[in-house]
């Protein structure tokens, strides 16, 4: 099955449009989660989402938009962020965030949007992390978000061996196992402002990360328009 893995797209309906036009014609969409908060977008987003084959699991922003979580450990630009996109959410976006689960296993990949430890909070950058999580989940590999930073963990007998994102060029997986961040495409932090995301062929085997550039200005100035906070239209002008 040829999929296109996507994960925090934050709200930015203009990052996500070009994402889509990237992949194209994919099987599926698997979505891990951070849907919105952030940007502008939130609904449109959703729909977006929802016009693809698709599953999705819930993310930490999802949970605080929806007051299932507490802002409280947001920083004061998220926690409003959260504040304006729970103001924005129709009532469809609403009942469909809520039936996101935590993690969902699909042709031998778990999705989780943190880590199989922790679903919804876990940052999971480095390898002695990886060699813990390996044993907490069936099968092929595990796709996860949240960091914003794309990489590859692959098992090997020592524990874990930390692959950074190939671009255009894709890592055939053979047997070992995987764990995969996609990256952002809403917000990026690993200093590349362009959108990310990875295509995955689960029959093949095949993992390949992807760039796109999308009109981050224009994004910016529906953000300001929007009364967002600044620090979260800048940071978009550098990826980080
Ligand atoms: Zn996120």
């Amino acid at each position: 099955m040829r999929v296109a893995v996507v994960s925090d797209i934050h709200s930015n309906l203009t990052a996500f449009r070009a994402v889509a036009a990237d992949f194209g014609e994919v099987e599926e969409v698997w979505c891990l989660g951070d849907l919105v908060g952030y940007g502008p977008d939130p609904n449109e987003c959703v729909a977006l989402l929802r016009e693809h084959p698709h599953v999705c699991v819930a993310g930490n922003h999802d949970w605080a938009a929806l007051g299932k979580v507490t802002t409280d450990v947001f920083n004061v630009a998220a926690a409003s962020a959260a504040w304006w996109t729970a103001a924005h959410l129709t009532e469809e976006t609403k009942e469909y965030l809520l039936g996101l689960p935590l993690e969902i296993d699909r042709e031998g990949w778990r999705l989780v949007h943190g880590s199989p430890r922790d679903p919804i909070w876990e940052y999971v950058l480095e390898e002695s992390q990886a060699e813990e999580l390996f044993s907490l989940f069936p099968g092929r590999g595990c796709l996860i978000g949240h960091t914003h930073i794309p990489h590859v963990f692959v098992e090997t007998p020592d524990g874990a061996e930390y692959l950074g994102p190939e671009y255009g060029d894709p890592l055939t997986l053979e047997e070992s196992r995987v764990i995969v961040n996609p990256g952002s495409i809403g917000q990026p932090r690993d200093g590349d402002p362009r959108a990310c995301y990875a295509l995955l062929d689960t029959t093949a085997g095949l993992l390949e990360h992807r760039r796109v550039a999308y009109d981050i200005e224009e994004v910016q100035a529906r953000m300001q328009a929007a009364g967002l906070p600044k620090p979260l239209w800048q940071r978009l002008s550098y990826g980080m």
